[in-house]
């Protein structure tokens, strides 16, 4: 299995990142897909895919939180972290206005250049959307017919939000808010609405540790090594073995990152 989203540049990796790494393989997961969040998380993630070739690869983005950030020389610099061969889309971008950390407007400039980025580029976009649903289509329907492929990751919302998207011909990314027995109720059933060709699965660590994991584990910290479990209540879900599940979200995520 693959993760396709895991934030390894984040603080509460630094101490351990080999263990984490080899843990993760023991537990059967094949590749990491490193989520860059700024410039500088970017240019980390990148320097972390050196260290371990053939199993990490990452995105380059600015998140919509960062989106502030975005300025003239954001486009040149993502350009330029794009052309290493490490780098597999243009992402973690898109909208987030749960919490507004840049405004709307930042956010929408953000997003729109990076998806023109990725039509120049011809790299498949890594997106992220909370509670802005309606201008996410609406300003991704534009690019969508010229980008190779699209996933919207950590898919949280309704299932109105869920046809609009796979409308789109997006792939989904399914994290453990699925085990989450307040807030993941709803997306037990809306699984069973992705074509089998469109799902991919992900940790989105150190964030979102399952929480219906028994014994729980000592620290907070979600870490790659549990994406079996996160795979487990997937397939759950959408009454499957794991190990169709895990066929088919491994083959989806290699065709699609073409790694
Ligand atoms: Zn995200």
């Amino acid at each position: 299995m693959i993760d396709i989203g895991i934030n390894l540049t984040n603080k509460r990796f630094n101490k351990d990142l080999d263990q984490v790494i080899t843990n993760a393989k023991q537990a059967g997961v094949n590749a990491l897909m490193v989520t860059g969040t700024s410039i500088q998380e970017s240019q980390q993630a990148l320097t972390l895919c050196r260290h371990y070739p053939d199993y990490l690869f990452c995105t380059a983005g600015i998140h919509p939180h960062d989106a502030s950030t975005f300025d003239t020389q954001s486009l040149a610099h993502l350009r330029l972290l794009a052309s290493n061969s490490c780098v597999k889309a243009i992402g973690e971008c898109g909208l987030d206005f749960n919490r507004n950390f840049s405004t709307p407007a930042e956010q929408e400039h953000a997003f729109v250049q990076q998806l023109e980025l990725a039509v120049e580029l011809q790299l498949p976009v890594f997106m992220h959307e909370r509670d802005a649903n309606q201008r996410f289509i609406t300003l991704l329907k534009p690019y969508i017919s010229q980008l190779p492929n699209a996933v919207l990751h950590c898919f949280t919302g309704s299932q109105a939000d869920l046809e609009a998207c796979l409308a789109l011909d997006l792939h989904i990314g399914i994290t453990g808010w699925i085990c989450d027995e307040r807030r993941g109720i709803d997306l037990i059933d809306l699984v069973k609405l992705i074509p089998a060709e469109r799902l991919m699965i992900e940790t989105d660590a150190p964030y979102l540790l399952p929480r219906s994991m028994r014994p729980k584990p000592k620290s907070s910290r979600n870490e790659p090594k549990y994406l079996p479990y996160i795979a487990q209540a997937i397939a759950n879900a959408r009454g499957e073995s794991l190990k169709q599940l895990v066929q088919q979200t491994e083959q989806n995520s290699k065709l699609f990152f073409k790694i």
